[in-house]
C-alpha cells in the first residue's frame, strides 16, 4: 500500500487541504528540514480530532505541531503526516480569572490578550511567539537565572497557572484533567515522555487579578526577549540543575562555533539561529559540536530541549 492509499481517510475528511510533499522548512522558524509526505493546517480543535484519529485509523504516521519552533525536521523529511495546529478560537471566560483556550492558540497572544482584562500570571509567555500546545509539552518556564536579564526574581512556568488540561488520549478519546496528570518537571511533560502519543486540544488557565500597569510593565520586558525576525529555534538545551546552558556554552568558548549556515544566536547562545540556505544536518553537527566542547571545557552534559522529527 502507498502512502496515498494510506492516507486515504485524511482525504476522504479533508480533501485538497491534505497537501502533499510539504517543505518542513517553510513551517518552522529556523528554516530547515525537508518534505514531509502529507501536510494539512487544521482551523479547529473538531479538525484537530479529526485529522489525528483519520491518521491513526489509516496507520498514517503523525506529528501534530504549533509554531514548529523546538522541531528539527530532517532533511530527509518526514514519512508521514504533519498536522500544524491553528486552533486558536476564542478564548472563553468562565469567571472573572478563568480562561480556557485552545491549544493551537499563540502563547504570546494569550499573555497580550488576558493583560487587557487585567489579568496577569502569564506575561512571561510575552517574550515566546509559539502555541500553547507546544509550551505545554515542554512546560515552558523562565527562572530565576536567566530572569537577570528581566529583572524579576520569581521563576515561572506555564503549567503552574493550569486548572485543566483536555487531551485526546491513545484512544482517540477526549479526556479532562487535573493538572497533576501533566506530571510537569523542567522542560518537560506526560506530553513529552509520551512520545506524542496524546495531543492536548485545550488549557484551562487559572490567573490573577493585577494592576494593568504592572502587567504592562512585565509585558514590555519580556517582549525585549522577542526575536521575530530572526531564524531562530527554541531552547536547544535543558538547563542542568547547577547552572544554565547559557552560561557554560558562553565559557566553554561554544557560543562560536559554527557548521555551515547554523551557529548560536549573539543574543540568546543557547538558540541556533541559522542564515540562508542552511541544512538541519548543519543545526544538528553544530548542537553536537557545542554539547562536546561544553562537556570537554566544563564538565557538563547537556540535555536536548530540541525535538528531533523524521528519518535522520
Ligand atoms: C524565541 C523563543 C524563546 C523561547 N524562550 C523560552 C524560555 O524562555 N523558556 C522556555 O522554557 N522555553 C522557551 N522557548 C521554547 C518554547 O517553550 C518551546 O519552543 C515552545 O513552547 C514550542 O512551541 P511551538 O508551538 O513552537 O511548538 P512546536 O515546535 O510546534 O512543538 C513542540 C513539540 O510539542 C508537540 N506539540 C505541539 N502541539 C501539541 C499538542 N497540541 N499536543 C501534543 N503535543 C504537541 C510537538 O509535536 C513537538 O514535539 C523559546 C522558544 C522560542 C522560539
Amino acid at each position: 500500500m502507498n502512502s496515498l492509499q494510506r492516507s486515504g481517510t485524511l482525504v476522504d475528511r479533508f480533501g485538497s487541504r491534505v497537501r502533499e510533499h510539504e517543505v518542513m522548512r517553510d513551517h518552522t522558524p529556523l528554516g530547515v528540514g525537508g518534505v514531509a509526505d502529507f501536510f494539512l493546517r487544521v482551523e479547529s480543535i473538531d479538525e484537530l480530532i479529526d485529522a489525528v484519529t483519520c491518521a491513526r485509523e489509516s496507520s498514517t504516521p503523525f506529528t501534530v505541531i504549533g509554531g514548529g519552533s523546538q522541531c528539527v525536521f530532517s532533511d530527509f523529511g518526514y514519512p508521514g503526516i504533519v498536522i500544524e495546529n491553528h486552533a486558536s478560537g476564542h478564548v472563553c471566560a468562565i469567571n472573572k480569572s478563568q480562561i480556557i483556550v485552545e491549544s493551537g492558540a499563540s502563547a504570546r497572544s494569550l499573555a497580550f490578550g488576558v493583560a487587557s482584562h487585567d489579568l496577569g500570571g502569564l506575561e512571561f509567555l510575552a517574550s515566546y511567539s509559539g502555541s500553547i500546545g507546544g509550551a505545554v509539552y515542554s512546560n515552558y518556564m523562565v527562572d530565576n537565572r536567566t530572569l537577570h536579564t528581566t529583572g524579576f526574581v520569581r521563576s515561572s512556568a506555564i503549567n503552574d497557572y493550569c486548572k485543566k488540561v483536555t487531551v485526546l488520549n491513545k484512544q482517540s478519546e477526549i479526556v479532562t484533567y487535573n493538572p497533576s496528570w501533566l506530571r510537569s518537571a523542567r522542560h518537560t511533560t506526560r506530553l513529552r515522555t509520551q512520545s506524542r502519543e496524546t495531543i492536548l486540544l485545550t488549557m484551562t488557565f487559572q490567573l490573577f487579578s493585577s494592576k494593568k500597569e504592572e502587567i504592562v510593565r512585565k509585558l514590555s520586558l519580556y517582549s525585549a526577549q522577542h526575536f521575530p525576525d530572526k531564524k531562530i529555534s527554541a531552547m536547544v538545551f535543558i538547563d542542568p540543575l547547577t547552572t544554565s546552558a547559557h552560561k557554560v556554552i558562553v565559557q566553554s568558548g561554544a557560543h562560536k562555533l559554527r557548521v555551515g549556515n547554523a551557529r548560536l544566536c549573539k543574543e540568546s547562545p543557547n538558540r541556533i539561529q541559522t542564515v540562508g540556505d542552511a541544512q538541519a544536518a548543519d543545526v544538528r553537527a553544530l548542537i553536537d559540536s557545542v554539547r562536546q566542547r561544553v562537556f570537554d571545557k566544563c564538565n557538563v552534559m547537556l540535555e536536548d530541549a530540541l525535538d528531533y522529527i523524521g528519518e535522520w
